[in-house]
């Protein structure tokens, strides 16, 4: 298929706007798969993703469709909506020249929305106006199009308006599609040259990469070199995503593929690389610039004889999954493991559930942390080098308060859109989680936008849950980071029978500090089981002790109490109780649940 027919395009919205559904239409009607074959969400491939009902990482298909009696090969990318995965919408966007903007009928703008349009704009991409539920009885395609005209400027004209459930109206999508989006500008005369910009690991093929090519063209025998390590490969196999593997023996510019080569160890794939034929000199292209991770967390086998298996599987997912950074750490509690880096924590949740349902690992989390900044007081050491500003991503590492001069935290713009009857509640959460408000638009006449300077460690545990059950459900939330502030922070430190637990330990604004500890102490009574001898928990600051709570001892056997009783439900007591403890970990001497360590945090 000639370049001028070809299309590269990604779906982009706000989470249930249907991206996934009319993925699946688009499917259908260009006959890659068939219509009615009870196949939902197809491109919606890994389990969590199932489970969740959420896109975790984009999927490409290539679909051929017949216009004006010429074939065109459409390259549809399917991208996740949440704010936790954004640099998947990002990197999606490097390989396309459109975007479809889906909103719901129904729902209007949400903050995802506002985020997603402005990361097509910004990249100089052709945006189609979508908006899809028509079907639904309560929606209201003509209020959505005037908050689509005041929030972006976009003509009621152009707006297209669908139902991907019913099918409706998907043919002027992809005419749409043709018209208004130009051919990717490649040159396929020109020496071979690719954009890596996604992998996954496959237990039987090694490293699969996704490429862009957007010079010549790449077959099966070929020699190629990565511009980031200069290693060379022979290509072994390359295939088009339709959205079934399909494997072909020539990949050409303009096209998206699969390439799997020689490279042993995931690590070997850097999404961005440039990938070009051995002896060439090319340049590289642009890549994108890496999204820093904003929160982290330590992770531990359950037990050190599973270290090996967490290792590897941390290293398969992380290929496939790039926006978590890895470092190795050991805490005294646990062990052996890793700090990683997260974009937010549902990233951090969807990345663990993965872990155990794609690679049968079980792991413990530590309580996430954002990175502070912390400036030491001079001393003649830090005078010599220079250096007297310290970042921490892991409370273990805070210095004695008696070293800080002054410590910084990170900021975000935090972006809601709400019906305004939720606007008293939502505004007194801001300030709850010390949120100053920037500013308040009207949208249309019952929607307002909200935008608040906010910290990050309010926001990275549970926020978005308690906005959305504040409103029913109706607000939407995003955020973008805003550099640090000077702020007033202390560790909270918590023992268990005397003994300070690091793995529980984190920061907190003095302003919070009486509050969470008590939340803490009370939360851990609940979460740890009593055991044989009692258990002390207290939270401390500065060694002052904020507050204190009791675990009673258990008796030994849980049925006692039980007298005589039924045999079964006695066994089944039993049997319960051996596997509960399976889920425990031995800290202190005392058995505390695998969860623990991320649930304490969540208020
Ligand atoms: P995504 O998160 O954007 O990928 O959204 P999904 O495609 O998973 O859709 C979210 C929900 O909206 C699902 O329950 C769909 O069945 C539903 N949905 C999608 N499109 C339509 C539509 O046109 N009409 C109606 N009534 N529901 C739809
Ligand atoms: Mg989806």
């Amino acid at each position: 298929i000639p370049v001028e027919r070809i299309r590269n395009f990604s779906i982009i919205a706000h989470v249930d706007h249907g991206k996934s559904t009319l993925a699946d239409r688009l499917l259908e009607f260009t006959g890659a798969i068939k219509p009615n074959s009870g196949q939902n969400q197809v491109l919606d491939k890994l389990q969590v993703e199932r489970e969740r009902g959420i896109t975790v990482k984009a999927q490409t298909a290539s679909l051929l469709y017949q216009w004006n009696d010429e074939q065109y090969l459409l390259n549809l990318i399917d991208t996740p909506g949440h704010v936790d995965f954004s640099n998947e919408v990002s990197r999606s966007l490097l390989a396309c020249q459109g975007v479809i903007l889906l909103v719901d009928a129904n729902d209007g703008v949400q903050a995802q929305t506002v985020a997603n349009f402005y990361l097509a704009f910004g990249n100089d991409l052709v945006i189609i106006p979508v908006l899809n539920k028509i079907d639904l009885k309560n929606s209201n395609p003509d209020r959505v199009c005037k908050q689509l005209e005041s929030l972006f400027d976009i003509n009621p004209k152009e707006v297209l308006k669908i139902s991907a459930k019913l099918g409706i109206g998907i043919e002027a999508v992809l005419e749409r599609v043709i018209t208004d989006l130009p051919a990717p500008s490649v040159n396929r005369t020109a020496p071979f040259r690719a954009l890596l910009f996604d992998s996954s690991y496959d237990r039987y093929r090694g490293v699969l990469s996704m490429v862009y090519l957007t010079d010549g063209s790449l077959k099966i025998g070929d020699h190629i070199e990565s511009c980031y390590s200069k290693k060379q490969y022979e290509v072994k196999m390359l295939s088009l995503l339709k959205p079934q593997e399909q494997q072909v023996d020539k990949l050409m510019a303009g096209q998206i593929g699969m390439v799997s080569c020689n490279m042993r160890s995931p690590q070997e794939a850097h999404i961005g690389d440039t990938l070009y034929l051995i002896g060439q000199t090319v340049e590289p292209l642009h890549g994108f610039t890496p999204i820093r991770p904003m929160v982290f967390a330590g992770v531990y086998p359950m037990d050190q004889s599973q270290h090996v298996t967490l290792r590897s599987a941390i290293e398969k997912l992380t290929l496939n999954d790039s926006a978590v950074t890895v470092e190795i750490d050991s805490s005294p509690a646990l062990g052996q493991g890793w700090r990683l880096g997260f974009l937010g924590l549902l990233h951090l949740e969807v990345f663990s559930q993965r872990l155990q349902q794609e690679y049968g690992a079980e792991a413990i989390l530590t309580a996430p942390s954002v990175i502070y900044k912390v400036k030491l007081k001079p001393t003649k050491q830090t005078f010599k080098d220079g250096t007297d500003i310290v970042c921490i991503n892991n409370p273990a590492l805070w210095p004695d308060t008696v070293k800080i001069e002054e410590c910084f935290e990170p900021m975000v713009i935090g972006t809601i859109i709400t019906p305004d009857k939720y606007l008293g509640p939502i505004m007194s959460l801001c300030m709850e989680r010390r949120g100053v408000q920037k500013s308040a638009v009207n949208i249309d006449n019952e929607r307002v936008m909200l935008q608040y300077d906010m910290p990050l460690c309010e926001i990275i545990v549970d926020f978005h849950d308690a906005l959305k059950s504040l409103s029913s459900g109706y607000a939407s939330f995003d955020y973008e980071d805003n550099g640090y502030t000077s702020s007033n922070l202390v560790k909270m430190n918590i023992l268990l029978n005397g003994e300070a637990i690091e793995e529980l330990s984190f920061i907190v604004h003095t302003s919070k500090a009486q509050t969470m500890g008590k939340q803490m102490a009370l939360k851990l009574k609940d979460m740890i089981p009593r055991q044989m001898v009692n258990i002390a928990v207290q939270a401390t600051v500065g060694g002052k002790v904020l507050a204190r709570q009791d675990i009673k001892a258990y008796r030994k056997d849980v049925t006692q109490w039980l007298y005589g009783g039924d045999v079964t439900r006695r066994k089944k007591l039993l049997a319960q109780q051996a596997a509960g403890k399976k889920k425990m970990r031995m800290i202190a001497n005392i058995s505390v649940p695998r969860d623990t360590f991320i649930n304490v945090l969540k208020r």
